[in-house]
């Protein structure tokens, strides 16, 4: 009795992952206790933070523009992506470069 509507939670408690990727991501990683959104790895055993970033490590082929989301199958694609929408984001750091100190030399357009 109490299997069958335990089952059917289950069911719904996966659906709600919302995406079979999300749900592999789950599965790479082990959250540890304590509330400060740490994760194992247990394809390495490393400690991360970003458990979307390190995913990546092990199953590259697919690179996400954390700004927008846009995804693309190749690394320089994604950095040609970034270059013309978000100029001052660096894929490679995932940190924007300080911004050029913007003088008085405007260029005439
Ligand atoms: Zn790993
Ligand atoms: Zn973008």
């Amino acid at each position: 009795m109490f299997d069958k509507g335990t089952a059917k939670q289950e069911a719904l408690r996966y659906q709600g992952f919302g995406g079979s990727k999300t749900w592999h991501m789950r599965l790479t990683f082990d959250k540890l206790p304590g509330g400060c959104n740490l994760h194992r790895c247990k394809l390495c055993g490393k400690i991360v933070t970003h458990i979307r970033n390190h995913y990546h490590v092990h199953f590259p082929g697919r690179f996400e523009c954390p700004l927008c989301r846009a995804t693309y199958t190749r690394s320089d694609n994604l950095r040609t992506h970034c270059k013309f929408k978000h100029p001052r984001f660096n894929p490679d750091t995932r940190k924007f470069e300080a911004a050029p100190s913007i003088t008085n030399e405007t260029t005439t357009d």
